[in-house]
């Protein structure tokens, strides 16, 4: 269809537009660049618009509501403008399209989803028929680093809401919602042994590096893939060369985990984690970041919600779980209806190869704008 291609070239131009932007979570002014871009288009089609300052380095948040807003619960659409791409990737990585896919810094997660909320709104706020909901756009700045900053923000915007919408990216290989995320832990365990000689002393060494070890082996060991648990030493360093008993080692852990109700006791066996060996102390630094997003009755409602929605725009929706984890998992754990992954389709978030589907566009730009215009 000739309209549907000119549609989904001009929804490219415009997301091409925002990944030439580039804003890595960890770069505050990089990500209000952005921030200031979005309110700009947001203020320009009606929004009305309020930034959160970031605090402890990280960018603003931006908040945008209808005009018509009442007291009554809405919906809140949900995403972020930050990305795990450092500042240089465009440059060495830039915007291209090849064999119908689009690739750039950010496109898929969740530059392109992003994009696609705006011109929902901006639809909406052209025509005279307005939505039977309010709603409420939320932007953070640094969901890809765990949103330390961002979550006070969105819980407090989910609890007023009655449904929470993720345009977090659609899942490959065909685009399904996401109606499942596990929860997530982040971990690094520092141990200190005593140096010695390897040689002449070793007997009056402690070495970090066997004692941590040990630790990894136990750690991975509480993996446990029928209840949904997995932990993962990710990296590991220690050590200064190989004719001395190493002094330090440390190791990064990262955790999933599926039911809510473990979080505590996978946590405290992190936490609480032993030394074996004689004189060696062990330090434990982090915990649960995220809490799982649970299949609900009230989630599952609004997938069948959405389903019909995306069958009106040529959509075969399905559903599924996810290992990573978004701010979804926020909203979907108070117990607002959530559903998260309704952006775009394309693969490779975080990786090099990361890329949306370009003629599947404004398929998802109007299954998007049909939800927003049925939810009551
Ligand atoms: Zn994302």
């Amino acid at each position: 269809m000739a309209d549907r291609h000119e549609e989904n070239e001009r929804l490219l131009a415009g997301i091409r537009s925002w990944v030439e932007i580039e804003s890595p979570s960890t770069d505050a002014e990089a990500v209000n660049r952005m921030a200031d871009l979005v309110q700009g288009e947001l203020d320009g089609i009606g929004l009305e618009t309020e930034r959160v300052p970031g605090r402890d380095g990280f960018g603003d948040h931006l908040l945008a509501r209808t005009p018509w807003q009442t007291n009554e619960p809405g919906i809140m659409v949900l995403g972020h403008l930050d990305t795990v791409w450092s500042l240089g990737t465009l440059a060495a990585r830039p915007f291209r399209v090849e064999d119908g896919k689009a690739y750039g810094p950010g496109i898929y997660d969740m530059k392109g989803g992003a994009y696609l909320i705006c011109e929902a709104i901006r639809t909406i706020m052209e025509t005279e028929e307005r939505p039977p909901l309010p709603i409420t756009v939320l932007f953070v700045s640094d969901e890809e680093v765990g949103s330390p900053t961002s979550r006070e923000v969105i819980e407090a915007e989910a609890k007023r809401s009655k449904y929470v919408i993720v345009n977090e990216p659609a899942r490959p290989p065909h685009g399904a919602a996401v109606t499942t995320r596990s929860g997530w832990g982040r971990f690094r365990i520092r141990v200190r042994g005593r140096a010695a000689h390897a040689g002449s002393d070793h007997q009056l060494g402690r070495s970090a590096i066997a004692e941590l070890a040990r630790l990894i082996v136990k750690i991975e060991g509480m993996t446990d893939y029928e209840r949904g648990v997995t932990f993962n030493v990710g990296t590991v360093q220690g050590g200064t060369r190989p004719n001395v008993v190493p002094e330090e080692a440390e190791a990064d852990v990262d955790l999933r985990f599926a039911n809510p109700d473990e979080a505590d006791s996978l946590e405290q066996a992190v936490l609480g984690l032993e030394p074996e060996g004689e004189d060696i102390e062990i330090e434990v630094f982090g915990g649960i970041n995220r809490p799982p997003f649970e299949r609900s009755e009230a989630g599952m409602a609004l997938f069948e919600r959405a389903k019909a929605v995306a069958a009106d725009a040529g959509v075969d929706l399905k559903e599924t779980w996810a290992g990573g984890v978004s701010d979804g998992n926020f909203a979907a754990a108070l117990g607002v209806p959530t559903l998260d992954g309704l952006g775009v389709v394309g693969a490779g978030a975080h990786a090099e190869h990361e890329h949306i589907v370009v003629d599947r566009l404004a398929e998802r730009s109007d299954f998007l704008l049909g939800l927003l215009r049925t939810l009551d």
